[in-house]
């Protein structure tokens, strides 16, 4: 008994559950914590400093658990550009099984990785992106709906229409992503056509999320209406959580007089967004988070969140199951 998707089939894993990648969070404790209770836990390859790093923090994932990890590569604008294929080389060395890729112009990334045989899951945010990734070679999509945490695209469809219309038009099959917290989200997406989900802010709530607590309580406390988008402007928006920075940055993207990306960079800086998880001052910079964090109201382990969304999930498809009743019962 257990969920049989392309999903997990594909991957090796038992709940089609994958943790997303997240600048700053996605450390070993957290991947290989989602990887042991069953989920596909993922290492974000850009929070090591240098590939090498990233090669130490696949090894110390290796030996907290012996079931399948993936690593994220995220391609996005930066202020200092980050040897992407230099980070792929080693994932592919370290005989990474899986990848998840995601942000702008990701060919020659998901090139090289098909090229070493390696199951890509790319993300994107609209089904034109979507149908070019699948000319790639990608082997999964995560659809990811505007409720989502960090870069939301610039075309702000929900996963309403967004899973249905992946459903009506990809040939490949696709995960959601944005929005989801729970199992009723996960028996929803499956429902949709979807193979699984992805979650990010709902795994920053988590005992093993290697983030300052006083964050983890911020995300607790916060409600659906408290994130902001940020950078529009330079299309490349953000869904934030709403703090004093996020929202001194909007103020600065909707009053300077010379549209330069120089005058809101110190706001939006990630380095100084980084420091958030490490010293509990919400307020110091940026950090992204999904209008799901109006659906995270405790800090479980990954493995007691893991059980809760499987039955969950089932205890939904069970529900709508008696919602129809043959018609001699009626
Ligand atoms: P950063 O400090 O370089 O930039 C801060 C923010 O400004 C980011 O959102 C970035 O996309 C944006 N930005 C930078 N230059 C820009 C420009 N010229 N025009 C428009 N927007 C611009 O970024 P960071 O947050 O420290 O990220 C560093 C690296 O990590 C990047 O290469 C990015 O691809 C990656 N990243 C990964 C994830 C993930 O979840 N895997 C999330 C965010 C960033």
């Amino acid at each position: 008994m257990g969920f049989n998707t392309e999903l997990t089939r594909r991957l090796g894993i038992q709940i089609p559950v994958v943790q997303g990648g997240m600048q700053w969070v996605g450390y070993a404790e957290l991947a290989s914590a989602v990887s042991n209770a069953g989920g596909l836990g993922i290492l974000t390859a850009l929070t090591q400093p240098t590939p090498e790093d990233l090669r130490k923090e696949i090894r110390r994932c290796r030996s907290m658990t012996k079931n399948p990890f993936a690593v994220n590569i995220t391609l996005l604008p930066t202020l200092n550009p980050p040897p992407y294929l230099e980070y792929t080389q080693v994932v592919i060395d370290e005989g990474i099984k899986v990848v998840e890729t995601a942000g702008n112009s990701p060919g020659p990334v998901i090139k090289k990785l098909k090229e070493a045989g390696i199951i890509v899951l790319h993300k994107c945010t609209t089904i034109r992106h979507a149908q070019s990734a699948i000319k790639l070679g990608v082997d999964f999509l995560s659809i990811d709906g505007f409720e989502c945490a960090g870069h939301v695209g610039e075309s702000d469809i929900t996963n309403f229409i967004l899973l249905s219309r992946a459903r009506q038009s990809l040939k490949v099959p696709f995960i959601a992503s944005g929005g989801f917290a729970d199992g009723q989200g996960l028996a929803a997406a499956l429902a949709l056509g979807a193979e699984g989900i992805n979650m990010g802010t709902r795994f920053m709530c988590t005992v093993e999320a290697p983030i300052h607590a006083n964050i983890k309580q911020a995300i607790v406390d916060a409600s659906e209406h408290d994130t902001q988008l940020v950078m529009r402007r330079w299309t490349n928006t953000s869904r934030l959580f709403k703090n004093k920075i996020a929202l001194e940055a909007y103020n600065v993207e909707k009053t300077s007089p010379t549209g330069k990306f120089e005058e809101i960079a110190p706001y939006v800086s990630g380095q100084r967004g980084r420091q958030v998880f490490i010293n509990g001052d919400k307020d110091f910079g940026v950090w992204t988070a999904g209008q799901v964090i109006g659906l995270i109201h405790d800090v479980p382990t990954c493995a007691e969140l893991l059980s809760r969304i499987e039955k969950e999930a089932i205890e939904s498809v069970e529900r709508c199951r008696k919602l129809y009743q043959p018609q001699s019962k009626l």
